[in-house]
């Protein structure tokens, strides 16, 4: 009996995913995930041998991931944001590359402020933003809130695990951290912000597996940001605190409108993302 490659199982798992109409690029993946091959080992590694044991567990994984539309992150149980890997489960939003943008527009308007920073990432999910800021600004004093016990939990393992220090919090919202009397610098949030009308425009990898309350907001997906609007008016403020907002890319002169209407003073500016699409608005001078 000859023994299969690794590129063999390749080939199958690429084809059959693109018979299935799902993203040929996943078999990579979850073949380097279950042969636990770095990608610099990947190359190298195509025409080694497979174990009958592993073909069948790649081959099911491919299956189930074709039938079911299973995010390929639920099978491998991590995701990559911003150069590190964090832990999801489908309790938690996938962390999507568009996020890494906060970060980076975070970064650019604290730019080289040497006192440390007070920050707070509401409904923080699988701790994404929250972990990378704290690790990102050594000295940053970092909040994160999730009404979702189960995402809490996937937070705190990810912050343990990178070794960030973050104080995670349960609530709505702002709500645990409404009687803090220091200003903070930065308030960041990806909140959910899909119409429920627009559910079906969505990939059955997207509705069927990432949570709903991570997706979908009332007033045409408006109501976070509302929400946390309203909190943040009530919270202690000084002239550099930041906001900072993830948005739906039809969603930027209507969010922009109620921050004006709520901070009159305020300087709003609106960044696109990498496919030049609104994706990131940002409010100083909210007091
Ligand atoms: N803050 C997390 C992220 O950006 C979770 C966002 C959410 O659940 N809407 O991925």
């Amino acid at each position: 009996m000859t023994e299969t490659k690794i590129y063999e199982v390749l080939n199958w798992a690429s084809l059959f995913l693109e018979k299935a109409n799902r993203e040929p690029k996943v078999a990579e993946i979850l073949i380097q995930h279950h042969l636990g091959l770095s990608k610099q080992e990947w190359l190298l590694s195509l025409r080694n041998p497979i174990s009958e044991e592993k073909h069948m567990q790649i081959k099911a994984d491919i299956k189930k991931h074709a039938e079911t539309g299973i995010p390929v992150q639920h099978l491998t149980g991590y995701e990559a944001f911003y150069g590190r890997s964090f832990e999801v489960n489908k309790n938690v939003l996938i962390p999507r590359p568009e996020t890494e943008e906060l970060i980076l527009a975070i970064k650019e308007y604290i730019g080289s402020e040497t006192d440390p920073v007070r920050i707070v990432d509401i409904g923080t999910g699988s701790g994404i933003i929250a972990i990378t800021l704290a690790l990102e600004f050594g000295t940053a004093e970092v909040f994160a809130t999730d009404i979702s016990s189960e995402a809490l939990q996937v937070a705190k393992r990810n912050a343990d695990q990178l070794k960030a220090d973050v104080s995670f919090m349960k609530g709505d919202f702002l709500s645990p951290l409404m009687n803090e009397t220091i200003p903070f610098d930065v308030i960041v949030s990806n909140p959910p912000y899909i119409a429920k009308s627009e559910a079906v425009e969505l990939s059955d990898t997207v509705r069927n597996f990432d949570p709903e309350l991570a997706l979908f907001a009332e007033e045409d997906g408006l109501a976070a940001y509302y929400m946390i609007m309203a909190q943040v008016k009530e919270m202690p403020l000084k002239q550099g605190t930041l906001l900072a907002f993830e948005i739906g890319h039809t969603q930027g002169k209507r969010v922009k409108e109620r921050i004006q209407h709520i901070f009159p003073d305020s300087h709003v500016e609106i960044k696109k993302d990498i496919n030049g699409k609104d994706r990131i608005i940002l409010a100083s001078h909210l007091s």
